[in-house]
């Protein structure tokens, strides 16, 4: 689960991160009130507005501008708020804009330019072990830096039973080039940042750009947070900040009825049951020259009603032009699938439009077959896999 800028600086400051600080606003007069109140807080003149969209590269596109004057935030973030904002990481069309953080203005002018760093925290898979990826090169190219010169990004591993130990932050902070006062304020943000990221149960922390001050004072400008599903039970504070505006609409639904779909780009729809030969389907639509258009697990009860409800979950993606029903009978009866497909066809009526090709393997399949040669409704059916795939490709090609 991802979330906002704004949400991910709030989780960020209670672990003790210094951040930008900012308020997050879904009007242009909120956003006036906010930056009111910035100026009361922390005496900033100047105020950026930011997008809030689950997309990186808003600056790209548009989506952070620098504001002077509380009529040029009444006419900013009235632009944005609404505007359907593309940057490198959105859809084609792009992603309608909800919400709008206003910040106070960190880039203030000094005596030095501000500096910006890049910071990350993840899961290094290939070691098991957390690390630590930071650059002195941060700011809005940070991946440009990684194709063109990706010896000027560092990383550091931590270990799993000690944690990240004094003197690694010390090293970040040495290899940053910074000293004295700067040098201690990054080793306590590159501390608390990591304590952040394991008790969040987080997946992914990107921090660009980190900001140095004129003064010396490092903070997050920037946040993008994911957290680990998995592990969300045990957060209800942070479960609750999901945001299903930036979220696939089919998805969600499926997620409420207890299905497993994730969206993908292809044109087979394929309803299975167990994550495993979800995989293998798709592995062999792909071997025979289709895409798969969506992973969906039925999971271990596949009745007509959850057959009904994947169909509808599938057919609501307009790029479907064939679907697979891969089902294996182990403790669920095929028969008894089988009469769930039937059901739910009869169910839906003229409401399926593409054609359907039913594979059933296992306990009793010969009836299966059977039931669905003789149930007069319209599906093709297949004992083998490959001939399944065989016959999807088959009826696209027509
Ligand atoms: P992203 O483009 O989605 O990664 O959004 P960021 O939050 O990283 O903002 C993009 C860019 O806006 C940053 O790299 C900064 O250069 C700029 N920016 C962010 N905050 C401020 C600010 O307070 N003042 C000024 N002048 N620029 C800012
Ligand atoms: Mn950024």
């Amino acid at each position: 689960m991802n979330l906002h800028e704004y949400q991910g600086k709030e989780l960020l400051n209670s672990f003790g991160v210094r951040i930008q600080r900012g308020i997050v606003a879904d009007s242009s007069e909120k956003a006036v009130a906010a930056a009111k109140q910035l100026t009361e807080d922390t005496g900033t003149g100047w105020w950026v507005v930011k997008a809030q969209i689950h997309a990186g590269g808003r600056g790209k596109g548009g989506g952070v501008r620098l504001g002077k004057s509380l009529e040029e935030i009444a006419s900013i973030s009235s632009d944005i708020l609404g505007m359907m904002l593309i940057t490198p990481q959105t859809p084609p069309e792009g992603k309608f804009v909800n919400q709008v953080l206003v910040a106070e203005d960190v880039y203030y002018p000094g005596e030095n330019d501000p500096e910006e760093y890049y910071m990350s925290v993840l899961l290094n898979r290939a070691t098991s072990k957390n690390m630590i990826m930071y650059s002195t090169e941060g700011g809005m190219d940070i991946e440009a830096v990684a194709e063109n010169t990706p010896h000027l990004i560092f990383t550091e591993e931590i270990d799993p039973l000690l944690g990240l130990l004094p003197f690694q932050a010390r090293k970040i902070a040495f290899n940053l080039g910074l000293s004295g006062g700067a040098m201690k304020e990054m080793v306590k943000f590159v501390t608390s940042l990591y304590t952040a990221y394991v008790k969040s149960d987080a997946s992914l922390f990107e921090i660009n750009p980190v900001l140095k001050t004129s003064d010396d004072k490092i903070l997050a400008v920037d946040a993008k947070v994911s957290l680990d599903d998995s592990a969300l039970f045990r957060h209800k504070d942070l479960a609750a900040l999901r945001d299903l505006r930036e979220e696939n609409a089919i998805e969600v639904e499926a997620n409420e009825a207890g299905l497993n779909y994730v969206d993908l780009d292809g044109n087979v729809g394929c309803m299975v049951n167990g994550a495993g030969l979800a995989m293998s389907t798709m592995d062999l639509i792909k071997q025979s020259g289709g895409e798969p258009a969506n992973f969906l697990d039925v999971g271990g009860t596949a009745d007509a009603k959850r057959v009904e409800l994947a169909f509808r979950l599938i057919l609501r993606d307009p790029n479907v032009k064939a679907i697979l029903v891969n089902i294996f009978g182990g403790i669920v009866r095929c028969d008894r699938v089988a009469q769930g497909v039937i059901d739910a066809f009869k169910n839906m009526g003229d409401a399926i439009k593409v054609p359907i090709i039913v594979r059933l393997q296992g306990t009793n399949a010969v009836e299966a077959k059977q039931l669905l040669d003789d149930s007069g409704v319209d599906l093709i059916s297949a004992t083998e896999f490959q001939e399944a795939a065989d016959k999807v490709q088959e009826v696209l090609s027509k």
